[in-house]
């Protein structure tokens, strides 16, 4: 989609700092991180946000893929927070799927 951010993250016209890249998914750090460590990963097709997603291989990658990024950073065992917001309500502010990892500090619950 020609107007999404990380549309544009994956066909590299905006800069992002690459933790991962197979043919189905990107992950990448936060540009405003909220923990020492966040990235989030992304298919590389625009599916706008969870209510779309219909492809369960995909959507299990998305997290298998922030198990193994935390797994490679050394953060696995200490441990970490996967989150994925949806719409408003769920505080999402770009509208192309995308799961969080944050990590290197004590989470709180519940979230605000
Ligand atoms: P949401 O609020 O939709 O769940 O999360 C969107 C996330 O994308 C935010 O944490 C925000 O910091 C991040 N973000 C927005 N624009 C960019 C960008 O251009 N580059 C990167 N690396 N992250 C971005
Ligand atoms: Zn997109």
């Amino acid at each position: 989609m020609e107007d999404c951010i990380f549309c544009l993250i994956i066909k590299g016209n905006i800069p992002a700092e690459i933790l991962y890249e197979d043919e189905r998914v990107l992950a990448f750090k936060d540009v405003n991180a909220q923990a020492p460590e966040h990235f989030l990963v992304i298919p590389k097709e625009h599916i706008s946000n969870a209510n779309d997603a219909t492809d369960e291989a995909l959507m299990g990658r998305l997290s298998i893929t922030a198990a193994n990024i935390a797994k490679e950073h050394k953060f696995s065992e200490n441990g970490y927070r996967l989150v994925m917001n949806c719409n408003s309500d769920g505080g999402q502010t770009v509208s192309h799927i995308h799961l969080h990892c944050l990590a290197g500090r004590q989470m709180t619950w519940p979230p605000g």
